[in-house]
């Protein structure tokens, strides 16, 4: 099947760039796609999966993990500050903490409940005003101040413009990431995971390619 493929190809990119086997997570991006497709890539044995609306995340999730024992959903997209206390319930990962009032809710709501998810700090790296994200020239302080909330942060994520070359946009969250003490970089689609792992992803976010185009209603 198609993952098997995308897998290959991660673990080669991985090969090809000095990357450990086995250092990049592929995160199966299953949002909108029939379950069947879903349950197909679970049966297989994959266990990584990223979704964008904590809605479909609800109606969708509990009962394929109650299947599928050890599977972890990462929260890839857009996450509306009264929707933090559900999508912790929800999700093992959050890759898009984006503005200080989502980090200031998501801080309080970790404390209360003495356990947090991993967290992504997303950085608009081209800076585009329809685009959610940290802009990077406030990067460093708004990782400051996550930190000066107790907020563990894993790393970055970055989404960039799509018709240009993602690769200066990769280039510039490593960056940011390095001189922040970030290990995790959550980078790279379908159509470009192979140039992020190049330029050090930890984390890939591919949807099409593993369950094909998706259909929205
Ligand atoms: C939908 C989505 C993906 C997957 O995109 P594909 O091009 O289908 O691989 C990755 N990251 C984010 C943030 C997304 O919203």
């Amino acid at each position: 099947m198609a993952l098997d493929d995308i897998t290959a190809r991660i673990r080669a990119a991985e090969a090809a760039h000095g990357r450990a086997a086995g250092s990049v997570t592929l995160i199966a991006v299953s949002k909108v796609q029939p379950l069947d497709r879903v349950q197909a890539v679970l049966a297989a044995g994959h266990r990584v999966f990223g979704e964008n609306y904590v809605q479909e995340t609800a109606r969708k999730w509990p009962a394929l993990r109650a299947q599928f024992p050890g599977v972890s959903v990462h929260m890839i997209g857009p996450l509306q500050t009264n929707k933090a206390k559900q999508a912790l319930d929800l999700f093992d990962a959050i890759h898009t903490v984006d503005r200080p009032s989502l980090a200031d809710k998501l801080a309080r709501l970790i404390q209360a409940r003495g356990a947090a998810p991993e967290l992504f700090v997303q950085v608009n790296t081209g800076a585009e005003p329809q685009k959610a994200g940290i802009l990077p020239a406030d990067a460093d302080a708004f990782v400051a101040s996550c930190r000066a909330l107790d907020l563990p942060l894993q790393g970055l994520m970055c989404i960039p413009p799509e018709d240009a070359d993602p690769a200066p946009h990769f280039a510039m969250l490593a960056q940011i990431a390095a001189r922040n003490g970030l290990p995790g970089l959550s980078m790279g689609m379908s159509s470009d995971f192979e140039t992020a792992i190049a330029h050090g992803a930890t984390h890939v976010r591919v949807g099409s390619a593993i369950f094909g185009a998706r259909v929205y209603a």
